[in-house]
């Protein structure tokens, strides 16, 4: 279903808000046909260069057994960035697992959990 409201995608989050803004984005999980599966990931936004697409950084411990501590890992995913979301650089975003939308996209951001400063 797509209209003028915002459909409810399932997902609660805390700071996850539906976007104030309508798109006609086929792409966009609240106003187009996009289904969400599989994992829900927060990252920052560290690049926003590309069309309708974010790059987002996450970072994450890995328990590393013979040192018996963690390592800081960072992984870069790219997103797929809704018309009626509007990101800035730093931005804390949730991302949700979708099929894949381009070669390197398989991700989208669902909304903004904290402003980047
Ligand atoms: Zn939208």
């Amino acid at each position: 279903m797509s209209g003028l409201q915002a459909r409810d995608i399932g997902i609660t989050f805390e700071g996850l808000q539906p976007p104030a803004e309508v798109c006609e984005d086929p792409e966009c999980p609240w106003h187009g046909n996009l289904k969400i599966r599989g994992a829900l990931l927060v990252g920052n936004v560290v690049k926003l260069r590309a069309r309708k697409m974010a790059v987002v950084e996450r970072e994450h411990l890995v328990y590393v057994s013979k040192y018996k501590r963690y390592e800081r890992r960072r992984s870069r995913i790219h997103a797929r960035v809704p018309a009626c979301i509007p990101l800035a650089l730093g931005d804390q975003v949730l991302i949700g697992e979708t099929r894949p939308l381009a070669k390197s996209v398989a991700w989208v951001v669902l909304g903004r959990i904290k402003k980047g400063g």
